[in-house]
């Protein structure tokens, strides 16, 4: 193992910030898998399961098991790390800028273009120009802040990787997983390790989020790219959400590193037997077929259902009390489906999100996540 820190551009005289980086394995095998955790800091579950993955990556090094080049980066947010406001702990949004962690990258499809004419009739060597193009037009970025900064530090690390894992958590959620259509074959083993109890699928949800500024590059490459110039996936991305905030133990933890490690000997990245691939807990659906759910009054947050449980169409899921009338006021579910997501907050203001229902048909258009 190696280590390595990138210092961020120091956003105050005096202030200097830097994102380490764990380098494991091999770089000549034709593998590279790139994990972090916490894109959006207050994310302890995925941190504390990559303290336990750290670990185990070691062991396996020094036995000479890894395969694969693997980077992991723990903290991917010192900067949202240190975002402490009355006692409240803000880790999604910038203070500074009211910025999405995980939004806003470079946007690597613009390279698309270029592309077009470096391209030629060898898949593996289209691959490699694909990946030069981006190195150069990373290579080149200028950033103003912080927050690029740390974005493109991550980008750096991540822009060759064959495998891109992000590791976050919800408020209160199951375990649950994003990726592409495209990637789900691949990704569909790693859902079964974890036991996730949601996979949702979109190519595109907007917004310009890290996994999705991997995995639509290669995507449009495929789309736009004539019979002529062969485009391969040159990268498969998946964000895991690892439960809520406060699902912090060692067990749980280390089941989800072992579900890592697992998935890391099914791809071949580490030697050695893969545990036979449990059954998928519920089928992909479509991220545009969640149903999300808003508070169409203020009161009291009452739940009515239990995070994971099977939701059936008329299903009461919320009721919000109103403590001067006593009027109640239940939100039933539309949709068929897992209740993998809720708020954590038990008072609620007019329009406020209460949680998310998996749904097989699409029902949403346009950007599909939240803020
Ligand atoms: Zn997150």
């Amino acid at each position: 193992m190696n280590t390595q820190s990138i210092p961020l551009l120091s956003p105050a005289i005096g202030t200097h910030r830097e994102l380490v980086s764990f380098h494991f394995g091999p770089a000549d095998r034709g593998q590279k898998i790139y994990i972090q955790a916490s894109l959006h800091a207050d994310e302890t579950p995925a941190m504390l399961t990559t303290v336990l993955l750290k670990r185990r990556l070691r062991e396996l090094e020094q036995a000479g098991a890894l395969n694969a080049e693997i980077v992991l980066v723990p903290v991917s947010n010192p900067v949202g790390l240190a975002q402490n406001v009355l006692g409240q702990f803000i880790g999604r949004f910038e203070l500074g800028s009211g910025k999405n962690f995980n939004r806003h990258f470079v946007q690597l499809t613009k390279l698309v273009a270029n592309a077009k004419d470096a391209l030629g009739a060898d898949a593996n060597e289209n691959c490699r120009i694909v990946r030069e193009l981006v190195a150069a037009e990373l290579a080149q970025q200028q950033p103003l802040t912080e927050f690029e900064s740390l974005q493109l530090a991550l980008l750096k690390l991540s822009c060759d990787a064959d495998v891109v894992i992000d590791l976050h958590c919800s408020l209160e959620a199951a375990m649950h997983v994003y990726t592409s259509e495209a990637a789900w074959a691949e990704v569909e083993p790693l859902s079964r390790y974890l036991g996730a109890e949601a996979s949702l699928l979109a190519t595109d949800s907007g917004g310009g989020a890290f996994d999705e500024t991997h995995s639509l590059l290669w995507w449009t490459l495929q789309q736009q790219m004539p019979a002529s110039k062969p485009v391969p996936t040159g990268s498969i991305a998946v964000t895991v959400e690892c439960r809520g905030q406060r699902d912090v133990s060692y067990e749980v933890a280390q089941q989800d590193a072992d579900a890592l490690v697992d998935y890391l000997r099914w791809r071949g990245a580490i030697r050695g037997e893969a545990r036979p691939l449990p059954p998928l807990l519920a089928p992909a659906t479509p991220l545009a077929g969640s149903e999300q759910f808003y508070a169409p009054v203020s009161g009291i947050l009452v739940h009515r259902a239990k995070i994971g449980d099977a939701i059936r169409v008329g299903q009461p899921l919320f009721d919000i009390v109103d403590p001067l009338t006593d009027a109640t006021t239940t939100i039933a579910s539309q949709t068929e489906g897992v209740l993998y997501m809720r708020r954590a907050i038990r008072f609620v203001t007019t329009g406020a999100p209460l949680g998310r229902v998996t749904g097989t048909r699409p029902i949403r258009t346009g950007v599909l996540l939240g803020a």
